[in-house]
């Protein structure tokens, strides 16, 4: 079955103009940043049909004539063509907001051939555009969307107010300003993971995207556990969610060793097959500490730990059970975690080892889809 991009021209392909909206001007056309090499890797590596899909309100009237629209709109086509991005239809309509017209965003009218048609894999396919009304779109022809905006907030707000089955947020498969990122997101996919442990001692769900904005949701019962975990959420650029009830009444030791052994899981299993990504990690940050974190994600647990604490606990953690955490996380990992730290402020030196542990982890998850590769001579990690 045959997929397809549904792509939107203005705020997608190229900057949309401001004030009046209307691409009319040479002097106006400016081409959105990074869509010429990500849009012609899409075309030539994956096998999706691209359509384009755009309002141009009042085109063909006194508000839009026609000798303003098509010369700038011709060079588009023509540069795109040049670059070997080609479009198997372009699908214009002219009509005016107000006219409410069956052909106009985000309605299908005049993408009918594709809906009902055993052809085509419309929950395979994807619509690309910048506003709202793109999401829609998708939603009415049963396929996802990539939004061109920084985040889902402007979709959140028109969920509220209507009363549909699928969420508009739920549509929308990424937000997302960067070219480059969408035609990652299209080639190699998702790293989302869950893990759910449960033993009579703690009962614990953990969720993550690697790829996500460091949007965290953490309640283990513990704070200044909860303030490190976020660490890794915030600094590593992964949204994480870590709910546990754990045996506090006996004391802090299985939740903060169970929580960590699921929290490698759930890496080990976001990574997948750890294709085109970098591998290896370091930093060095914080304060009157220095700390350095070092890690391979070369498939086999090791843990070096060299740095001392003197007082008992931080906050409602012990300082004991530090080690132990990082040994879980690395045997259920699989990653070599190399860990020292100098300094005197134990609350820094603990949180400068979570961010150092955090930075790691982003640039070692790092994905280059022009070099996709399994970063290693065996072949697998
Ligand atoms: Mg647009």
């Amino acid at each position: 079955m045959k997929k397809v991009l549904f792509i939107d021209r203005d705020g997608t392909l190229v900057i949309e103009p401001p004030v009046d909206y209307q691409l009319d001007s040479f002097e106006k056309l400016e081409f959105y940043p990074k869509v010429f090499r990500n849009l012609q890797f899409i075309r030539e590596k994956l096998d999706f049909e691209f359509v384009m899909v755009t309002n141009q309100d009042g085109l063909g009237t006194d508000s839009f004539p026609e000798d303003t629209f098509w010369p700038v709109h011709n060079l588009v086509m023509k540069t795109f063509a040049n670059e070997g991005i080609t479009f198997d239809e372009v699908c214009i309509d002219r009509s005016f907001p107000e006219d409410n017209a069956p052909t106009r965003k985000p309605r299908t009218g005049m993408l009918t051939k594709y809906l009902n048609n055993p052809e085509y894999d419309l929950a395979g396919s994807f619509v690309i555009g910048d506003r709202y009304t793109d999401v829609q779109l998708a939603q009415n022809l049963g396929c996802k969307a990539i939004l061109l905006q920084p985040d889902k907030s402007s979709l959140i707000e028109i969920d509220r107010g209507e009363n549909k089955s699928q969420s508009l947020k739920d549509v929308c498969a990424l937000a997302t300003t960067d070219w480059n990122r969408v035609a990652e997101f299209l080639f190699a996919g998702e790293r989302k993971a869950e893990v759910k442990r449960t033993t009579k001692e703690t009962d614990i769900y953990i969720s993550m995207d690697l790829d996500g904005s460091g949007k965290t949701n953490i309640a283990t019962g513990l704070g200044f556990f909860d303030h490190m975990l976020e660490q890794i959420g915030k600094h590593g650029g992964i949204d994480l969610t870590i709910q546990v009830k754990g045996d506090l009444q006996v004391d802090e030791h299985h939740t903060i060793e169970d929580t960590a052994l699921a929290l490698g899981e759930c890496l080990k299993k976001a990574l997948g097959d750890k294709r085109g990504i970098e591998r290896y990690g370091y930093s060095l940050p914080m304060d009157d500490c220095l700390c350095q974190v070092a890690l391979d994600f070369g498939g086999r647990p090791w843990l070096v730990w060299d740095t001392e604490f003197h007082r008992e606990k931080v906050g409602d953690m012990p300082t004991e059970m530090f080690l132990h955490f990082f040994k879980s996380l690395s045997d259920t990992a699989l990653m070599n975690l190399n860990i020292k730290a100098e300094g005197t402020n134990e609350h820094h030196k603990i949180e400068g080892i979570f961010k150092a542990l955090a930075r790691s982890l982003k640039m070692a998850v790092r994905r280059d889809i022009y070099r996709y590769e399994i970063p290693s001579s065996k072949g697998c990690l």
